[in-house]
């Protein structure tokens, strides 16, 4: 078990107090001495010039030391990884901090299961997962999706009984991002069949090197392995690792999906845009290289427009989170808009690139490599094309939505449901 406590001696000296020009001071000179020079020379040409010179496991290698500083939670309290300061002095940092393209790693511990931690955990709990969550030492995943429970996920039929101080889960999840490279998931699992579908559901914490797991990995279209199959077998999980009351898992994940939607729309307060290739104004740079046509160019241009609006209305969300409100809705409005406006975006970027985006002359050198090879050399904009189609279901799909958007915002009629308020058991699956 992962106890160390965060090592507050790298900790930047910042307080709720700290003047704004001291925070900016302060700031620069932690980049200064801790981002390596190389990087630094790269900014001014902008992500894919840092991206040139810094690669992923570089990135990787160096990350704990942004994560030391306190820097990537600046408004978490210092025990869990954080600074402690205010929203405002975050951003304070996070302007400076902008043109270095120091992403956060480890989205999902940051955005799905931090906010269930923050909402429902126990301080022993925070304490034990967090600071090793924001260091990228222990990786997270999410588990909740199964073969038959995807949009209606409070059917899920992973089962959990408990025996003594532990839980023995068996069965089966699916479109796990990043299984494979995680050493631990949050899991919804059902610890009573004989009550409601969303009264007896529980949430775990899993360590994924437990004896009876295993990760399958799955290729998706793009030639990558993004996500995987996760078969449990009478896994045992330390009561100390249940997140909330026995029962009460649903309740537990709200906070989870709501954080996931938001990362997933951008109003989270991680740093994460889209899920999937650039904004317009990375085409738009490349106008003249692509020799846009008038008719494109206006395209594009409202495409920029409806992105900006995107931005702003992130923005308040953001605000509303950080002066303590709740994201409601909006996330979800957000989460459908955010979807198909990157759809939009990566597919003129890559219509821009007319034939090249079918015959890339690297396809044939790279054709021996296999898979891999394929995917390695497929452009930039098809392949961010290619990701992007998954915006409209990743985090619940766009149709899920606005169904939640027609009965919880418009106050619609809800959908009809037969077996509503039966037991598990009872319901047909
Ligand atoms: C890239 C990617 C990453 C993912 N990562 C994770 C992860 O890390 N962890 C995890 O747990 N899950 C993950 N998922 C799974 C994701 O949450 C589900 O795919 C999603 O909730 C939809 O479920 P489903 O695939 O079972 O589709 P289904 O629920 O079977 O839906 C099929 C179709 O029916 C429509 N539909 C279903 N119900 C309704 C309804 N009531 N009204 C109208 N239309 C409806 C849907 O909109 C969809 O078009 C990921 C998915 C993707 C694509």
């Amino acid at each position: 078990m992962d106890t160390a406590v965060p090592d507050s001696t790298k900790r930047l000296g910042l307080t709720s107090e700290t003047s704004d020009a001291e925070l900016v001071s302060l700031v620069d000179s932690w980049v200064e001495a801790n981002v390596p020079e190389p990087w630094r020379a790269a900014a001014p040409g902008g992500r894919s010039a840092i991206r040139a010179v810094r690669p992923r496991a570089d990135y990787e290698a160096w990350y704990p030391t942004l994560a030391a500083s306190g820097l990537a939670v600046a408004t978490w309290p210092l025990a869990y990884g954080g600074l402690d300061l205010s929203p405002r002095q975050a951003r304070v940092i996070e302007g400076r901090l902008a043109p270095y393209n120091l992403g956060r790693l480890n989205p999902l511990g940051l955005h799905n299961m931090a906010p269930a931690l923050f909402a429902h955990g126990t301080e022993e709990q925070r304490l034990r997962f967090l600071p090793p969550m924001v260091a990228n030492r222990e990786r997270w995943c999410q588990m909740f999706s199964e073969p038959g429970a995807g949009s209606d996920l409070a059917s899920l039929a992973m089962k959990a009984d408990r025996d003594g101080d532990e839980w023995v889960l068996t069965g089966q999840k699916v479109w796990s991002t990043w299984a494979h490279r995680s050493e631990f998931a949050i899991c919804l699992a059902r610890t009573d069949t004989a009550a409601p579908k969303r009264k007896g559901i529980t949430y775990f914490l899993v360590d994924l090197r437990s004896p009876g797991i295993e990760v399958r990995e799955l290729r998706h279209m793009g030639g990558r392995v993004d996500f995987d199959e996760v078969w449990l077998d009478e896994v045992r999980v330390p009561d100390f690792h249940r997140v909330g009351a026995a029962g009460d898992g649903w309740r537990v994940a709200g906070s989870t999906l709501a954080g996931e939607r938001q990362m997933v729309a951008g109003s989270g307060s991680g740093g994460v845009d889209r899920i999937g290739g650039s904004g317009v104004m990375r085409t738009m740079e490349r106008f003249d290289e692509l020799e846009v046509r008038a008719s494109e160019q206006d395209h594009l241009l409202r495409l920029y427009a409806e992105e900006r609006i995107r931005a702003w209305t992130n923005e308040r969300v953001r605000a509303t989170v950080k002066a303590g409100g709740t994201p409601g809705p909006a996330a979800s409005i957000g989460k459908v808009h955010q979807g198909s406006l990157n759809q939009a975006i990566q597919l003129a970027a890559t219509n821009l690139l007319g034939a090249a985006a079918t015959a890339f002359p690297e396809v044939g050198v790279v054709a021996e490599a296999g898979i891999d090879g394929w995917a390695d050399a497929l452009p930039y904009e098809v392949a961010s094309m290619i990701r992007s189609r998954a915006n409209t279901i990743e985090g619940g799909t766009t149709e899920v939505n606005k169904n939640v958007l027609g009965e919880r915002v418009l106050g619609l009629p809800r959908e009809p449901d037969p077996f509503h308020g039966a037991n598990w058991e009872d319901t047909p699956r």
